[in-house]
């Protein structure tokens, strides 16, 4: 075996872009250590692509360096600088009240910036203790694996480190760190924060950073930041439409919750969609429905026009910043849209109507309110031409899914009759939906059992759960109670903002 030091030798050696940005952009500071720290999950699929040494994650060193006790070698750990809008509301400056940018490396598969969340306080941590409980380090972490797993873009996530460090939320819970993984962590807020200070080089240097780290193509437009604003949009557009499609809400879509580079980021009182009703609030923090699954379309386009505000001193003709958005993100959103729901629904090419049938299909779950992820997993697999005589058995694993199966039957009709319109052969249409139609999603009682699990440092739960939503869409037999429908003990779980 490998002496404990020699894995630190073998270490991709690390560097902070960001670090390169002036001084007032973040705080240089060392994350606080966490005693006795264990291993509580990890993904070994990340721990490839940065070309972690094997067996680094079976050392004794690897919980010290990811619980924040050890520096890898090179990383200059910061926190950056943010503000935002929270609940529609412009809350001032935040910032990475308990999160440590590490520092990053450039391999074969990309550009990858390593974050601790929960490695203690910050300078922005107003008044907060910087840690994060396990539970919801847990949550982060299946949840960017998760949606890395179904499509969806989003950090990652290296693993989470637990230690019976105490910590106070509603009541006493114990500590962990998870490690994110991304290109980059500049969120729509790192801009609103200066614009808000009318000040308008950093503005530019910090919009000069992300289009030379992240989008060199943008140097070549006109106006490179026009660019990066459409950048931004589509991106936005496009991460709004896979959310929608796989039934994910975010619950906290605030400005300072938003990735620059269009990534899922920050997963607190997320939600998958079970029983569909598109006005369901995942959060239960907040007491109005700003972040309904139905509005998130809606508030990605605020949260668009907060950065174009923001923007408005980088561009030449300040008063079209909003007109880049409308011109981007609604076409971005409704083509991805449309091409994931043609997707699920085994279209094969898109048709004038589709629209319409799409927000038929909509208000037929919300009035029926089918398990959203079940519904269209279970009708991959009807064909496309039944056998009349004994239809009903043929579709009873949809039909039972409704009260009313009459109401069931006619959609059936109508969606047969669209897959008629552009035939394929019913064996490819099959495996085509099955590719669109996850079997496994995060929902609430299954990481809710692995937390519980976890708490009485039984960790597998965790590892298992990882092992399935790496690959969402297969059949993985061992995993079946995976996709089962949530039990009576979980009707009364709520997510909050507390993490
Ligand atoms: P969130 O709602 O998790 O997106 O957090 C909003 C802001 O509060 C961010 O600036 C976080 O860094 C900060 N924050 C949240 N929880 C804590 C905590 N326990 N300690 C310090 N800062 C925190
Ligand atoms: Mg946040």
């Amino acid at each position: 075996m490998n002496a404990p030091e020699s894995f630190l030798n073998d270490l991709p050696i690390f560097t902070n872009s960001f670090a390169a940005l002036p001084a007032a952009f973040y705080t240089r500071l060392d994350p606080h250590p966490l005693p006795d720290p264990c291993v509580v999950g990890l993904s070994g699929e990340v721990a490839d692509f940065l070309g972690l040494p094997a067996g680094f994650q079976s050392s004794p060193q690897f919980a010290e360096i990811f619980a924040g006790n050890r520096l890898l070698p090179g990383s200059e750990p910061l926190a950056a600088v943010y503000s935002g809008h929270q609940f529609g509301v412009w809350a001032g400056q935040l910032g990475d009240g308990r999160a440590h940018l590490l520092g990053g490396l450039c391999n074969a598969s990309g550009h990858w910036e390593i974050q601790l969340k929960g490695a203690g306080k910050t300078p922005y941590s107003r008044g907060a203790d910087g840690r994060a409980v396990l539970r919801s380090s847990i949550r982060e972490f299946l949840c960017s694996e998760a949606m890395a797993g179904l499509g969806v873009p989003t950090t990652r996530a290296l693993c989470v480190i637990g230690a019976d460090y105490p910590v106070r939320r509603e009541a006493i819970e114990t500590a962990a760190v998870v490690t994110r993984v991304a290109p980059g962590f500049v969120r729509f807020g790192s801009f609103e924060h200066w614009a808000s200070r009318d000040r308008d080089q950093e503005v530019r240097q910090l919009a000069d950073y992300v289009i030379d780290t992240f989008r060199p193509q943008c140097r070549a437009a006109a106006n490179p930041y026009d660019a990066l604003l459409r950048d931004v949009s589509v991106r936005t557009g496009e991460l709004m439409a896979h959310w929608m499609a796989v039934g994910f809400m975010h619950g906290v879509m605030n400005t300072d919750n938003m990735s620059i580079l269009g990534l899922t980021l920050d997963y607190g009182p997320f939600g998958f969609m079970e029983a569909f009703d598109s006005g369901h609030i995942c959060n239960h923090s907040d007491t109005y429905g700003r972040y309904t699954y139905r509005n998130q379309p809606h508030v990605g386009q605020w949260n668009l026009y907060c950065l174009a505000d923001a923007f408005l001193p980088l561009l030449k003709r300040p008063e079209i910043a909003r007109a880049a958005v409308d011109e981007t993100y609604g076409e971005a959103f409704e083509q991805t849209f449309a091409r994931l729901m043609r997707g699920k629904l085994g279209l094969l090419a898109a048709m004038p109507d589709d629209e319409d049938f799409i927000g038929e299909t909509f208000g037929f779950l919300q009035q029926h309110r089918p398990d959203f992820t079940t519904f269209f997993r279970v009708l991959s697999r009807l064909p496309a031409v039944p056998d009349r005589e004994n239809q009903a058995k043929t579709d009873a694993p949809l039909r039972d899914l409704f009260v009313d199966r009459a109401a069931c039957d006619a959609w059936l009709d109508t969606w047969r009759a669209r897959l008629a319109q552009t035939p394929w052969s019913d064996d490819q249409r099959q495996v085509a939906m099955l590719a669109c139609n996850p079997k496994y999603i995060l929902r609430n009682w299954l990481a809710e059992a692995a937390i519980r699990q976890a708490r009485d440092k039984d960790f597998s739960g965790v590892q298992r759960l990882l092992t399935c939503l790496r690959r969402p869409f297969d059949e993985q037999p061992e995993f079946e109670d995976f996709a089962a429908l949530p039990p009576d003990w979980a009707s009364g779980l709520e997510v909050s903002c507390s993490s």
